[in-house]
């Protein structure tokens, strides 16, 4: 029996487990099904494309998409310990301090505006140009902006949006996010640094109240009137129940939604037809799911070499308003990426790398929202997950813009050294339906999907602004799936301040 158990190993959970095991009076449970990563590809950053689909990946897929020419979009998670933070991308990106206010708002609680998450921010993060009142210096997480290791044809891209009006950024984590440099990076002497490499240190392992436990399923919440009274485990291959004072879950944005049915919280009607008795009618839970798509992409032949990346392939991120890029100021509407290779989805045929570049774009507030719920009562039913990606007229308009945005940076004068043609989507794809259709098979997931438990002080919030689970009285979430609306870039700086905010709450 512990006073706390953390379910999840992932970035949320490896935060929350150091920081609440700080009080030595306190006994911490974490519990993760997968274990410590073995994998030496986990820790090489140019090799995160290639290590997905491995066996600590939980490779969840949507259903056909109809806004993306009825595409299955493989979604990625980590089932290891450190959990998506060891397949991630490493981009290292807070939001805008507009994304912010939008939760301030939700909750009613200044405790999640940019200015109340500042300290988390601050506290998980030692950023290589040191500590300043926008940075931390000393926390777990290295966070290194990258100088002369940036490849040439990026520099090139920077210098092309520079030619176009774009702001320069000193980097992405301050309080202005239009504009561009390069990605900062959770990447430590060329090693991928994840949560669980950075929080779960041998001497935080080493104290006496904090047991972590890998290797170990979480099948469902064992509920008594208003309490959840345990956790009901795969260990070992031996069914067991694991209690605890308090719960709280930390599975993500998928796992946690379906956590919750598969303990007969949710919709009835959903939960009767995957066989689950409901307890709890939360229709809420799973809905509000969303993501950002990149268009992949925008690709030019080069008319030299490109050198191969020395970071993680995707090396700049271009924050830039969508009425006018020269814009500093406000909360963005669209985002390239630049790529030091080819990069297209699988509706296209692979381009050779090595002479060849690629500007990914996309939305970053999408106004479309789908579903998620379990398929059936088990854990390793396969889950229904709906994004409707593009679903709405705004995400569609801002992802032409997008495009074309792209297409002018292509087009500046800075980059004539290395453009030698456009190969996709290609000079014959001009008319909006074209332009559309091309769209539709061009994106991917920027992996980003959040929202399915969403904090909120209204009735049919999931958690509230302590975030806790409204309806039990010693469940919290703590994870991507709270995040209410989606921050303008990658979530997973957010991530980390939320569990810190929450943490620090404890103290
Ligand atoms: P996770 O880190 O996914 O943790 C959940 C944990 O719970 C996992 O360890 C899982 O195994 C465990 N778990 C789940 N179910 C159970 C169960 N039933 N029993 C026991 N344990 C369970 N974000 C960025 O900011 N920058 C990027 O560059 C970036 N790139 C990405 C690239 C990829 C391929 C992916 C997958 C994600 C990327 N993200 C990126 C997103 C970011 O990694 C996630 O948003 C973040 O890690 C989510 O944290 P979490 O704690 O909510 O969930």
């Amino acid at each position: 029996h512990f006073d706390v158990v953390v379910v999840g190993g992932g970035s949320a959970g490896s935060v929350l487990a150091a920081r609440l095991s700080e009080n030595d009076d306190r006994q911490v449970a974490l519990i993760e099904a997968g274990v410590a990563p073995t994998d030496p590809d986990i820790a090489k950053p140019a090799m995160w494309p290639f290590i997905q689909g491995r066996d600590y990946d939980w490779a969840y897929e949507t259903v056909p998409q109809p806004g993306t020419a009825n595409r299955i979009h493989p979604w990625p998670r980590g089932r290891v310990l450190g959990g998506s933070s060891c397949l991630h991308a490493m981009a290292h990106v807070r939001g805008h301090p507009d994304d912010f206010a939008v939760w301030a708002e939700a909750t009613g609680s200044d405790r999640w505006s940019y200015d109340g998450l500042l300290p988390g921010f601050l506290r998980s993060e030692r950023f290589s140009g040191g500590a300043s009142e926008l940075h931390g210096g000393d926390g777990p997480l290295p966070v290194w902006l990258p100088d002369e290791e940036v490849n040439p044809v990026v520099r090139a891209y920077i210098a092309a949006g520079h030619e176009r009006g774009v702001p320069t950024l000193p980097d992405h984590n301050g309080r202005n996010l239009n504009g561009t440099s390069p990605n900062s990076l959770t990447i430590r002497d060329g090693k991928r640094v994840s949560v669980a490499d950075a929080y779960l240190t041998d001497d935080v392992r080493a104290r006496p109240n904090l047991t972590i436990l890998t290797g170990v399923s979480v099948h469902r919440l064992v509920i008594d009137g208003n309490r959840v009274t345990g956790l009901a485990v795969t260990r070992d291959g031996r069914d067991e129940t694991i209690t605890g004072d308090e719960i709280i879950l930390s599975t993500g944005s998928v796992a946690t939604p379906l956590l919750l049915m598969r303990s007969g919280l949710g919709d009835p009607d959903v939960l009767r037809r995957a066989g689950v008795e409901c307890r709890l009618s939360r229709p809420a839970i799973g809905q509000n799911l969303h993501d950002h798509l990149l268009g992949a992409g925008n690709v030019y032949r080069s008319s030299q070499a490109v050198p191969p990346t020395k970071l993680q392939h995707s090396e700049s991120l271009m924050y830039l308003n969508a009425a006018d890029i020269t814009e500093a100021k406000g909360v963005p509407d669209i985002v390239l990426g630049c790529v030091t290779g080819p990069s297209v989805s699988e509706s296209f045929a692979a381009v050779a790398p090595g002479f060849a570049y690629t500007f990914l774009f996309g939305v970053t507030h999408p106004s479309s929202r789908g579903y998620l719920s379990i398929g059936g009562p088990d854990l390793h039913d396969k889950p229904v997950i709906d994004p409707a990606y593009l679903q709405t007229d705004h995400d569609r308009t801002t992802f032409r813009r997008a495009l074309d945005v792209a297409r002018e940076i292509g087009s500046a004068q800075a980059l004539t050294a290395w453009k030698a043609e456009e190969l996709l989507p290609g000079p014959g794809v001009r008319t909006t339906a074209e332009i559309d259709d091309f769209i539709a098979r061009a994106v991917i997931t920027h992996h980003h999907p959040v929202g399915t438990c969403r904090m909120g002080k209204d009735a049919d919030a999931i958690v509230d602004a302590d975030l806790r689970f409204n309806g039990l009285d010693n469940l919290s979430i703590v994870d991507a799936s709270v995040i209410p609306t989606i921050t303008s870039g990658p979530v997973h700086a957010a991530v980390l301040a939320i569990a810190e905010t929450f943490a620090a709450g404890r103290r």
